[in-house]
């Protein structure tokens, strides 16, 4: 697989719904993701682990403990994962990350906090960090093969003067530029403006020298036939010229279309502040649209883990 995870499609796939009601399962859920068949300890990597279980009854002792041999930590699936920061129990992580994963908008935490009878607190504490999972971890490949590029406006913010277009250049909402390739991947960032200068900068981080750029008429667009070795081709809007052959931008309209109606429909705006974290959420979603919804899920999990020490709150 392109993004280098390790997918299997194991059990643990089917008994995400359980792991969403029953905290044993949850355990057993998040312990799998995290050691797959080889638990180990978290102090001295030991194989040499046990779980700890009630004399009496042989099951699991009450707080899920693993107990090293060599070392003789005792320790959770929690430590040194974003769920050891929080008391939230595992069985609303997967289902947060189980809803964040299986609809094509994601899932608010005001609906988490609902859900989950938790507080709207800790809804939101369990989202930001899925939705930071999410994010894309910076060293995937860059676009190729014919790509759509396009910039749009999207937020909260209305024209605070009269006489402003609502909509667009000119207004106080936030411009976001993305680059679908078709039948691939996406790359969607904020910018600062919708420039020439800005616009090409962000398409050369993003997609190969070797693609096809296909835009609108846009003038920020101009000559970029001269620097892409698969050409530029534009549909010109302006004369209602939607599709020409294959030349056309309807993937990265639609793409937009689903931002924009999910950040008003499910998140009731969202300020430019926190944008790009719902955007973390819309492309990872977008980018694993083949995958089904276990797997899907199973891989947001996993990204959770391996990015926590990146995680600073004050920054994102
Ligand atoms: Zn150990």
């Amino acid at each position: 697989m392109k993004n280098g995870h390790n997918l299997s499609r194991s059990v643990v796939i089917e008994n995400i719904p359980l792991a969403c009601s029953d905290e044993l399962a949850a355990v057993e859920f998040f312990e799998k993701q995290r050691w797959g068949n080889t638990p180990c300890c978290i102090r001295c990597g030991s194989v040499n682990v046990y779980q700890m279980r009630d004399a009496k009854t042989g099951e699991r002792n009450s707080r899920l403990l693993w107990r090293c041999r060599d070392c003789k930590e005792q320790y959770t699936v929690r430590i040194g994962t974003v769920y050891e920061e929080s008391r939230i129990e595992l069985r609303h992580w997967a289902y947060a990350f189980w809803r964040a994963c299986t609809s094509k908008k994601g899932v608010s935490a005001l609906e988490i906090k609902r859900q989950c009878q938790i507080s709207y607190k800790s809804a939101l504490f369990l989202m930001n960090r899925i939705r930071f999972a999410m994010a894309p971890d910076g060293d995937s490949p860059k676009l190729t093969g014919t790509v759509e590029c396009d910039e749009t406006y999207i937020g909260a913010r209305k024209p605070r003067h009269f006489g402003v277009s609502k909509r667009g250049r000119g207004t106080t909402k936030t411009p976001v530029f993305c680059a679908v390739e078709r039948d691939g991947e996406l790359r969607r960032r904020i910018v600062p403006d919708v420039t020439a200068k800005t616009l090409n900068a962000a398409l050369h981080e993003e997609v190969d020298r070797q693609a096809r750029i296909i835009t609108d008429e846009g003038s920020s667009y101009r000559g970029l036939a001269k620097v892409w070795l698969g050409g530029h081709e534009a549909v010109c809007h302006g004369t209602r010229e939607y599709v020409r052959g294959d030349i056309h931008t309807n993937t990265v309209e639609s793409t937009h279309a689903l931002v924009k109606r999910g950040i008003v429909g499910i998140y009731h705006n969202v300020s430019r502040e926190y944008l790009h974290r719902y955007l973390w959420q819309f492309d990872f979603l977008w980018n694993n649209r083949k995958l089904n919804d276990g797997e899907r899920t199973v891989l947001a999990v996993k990204a959770a883990e391996g990015k926590r020490l990146m995680y600073r709150p004050s920054v994102n």
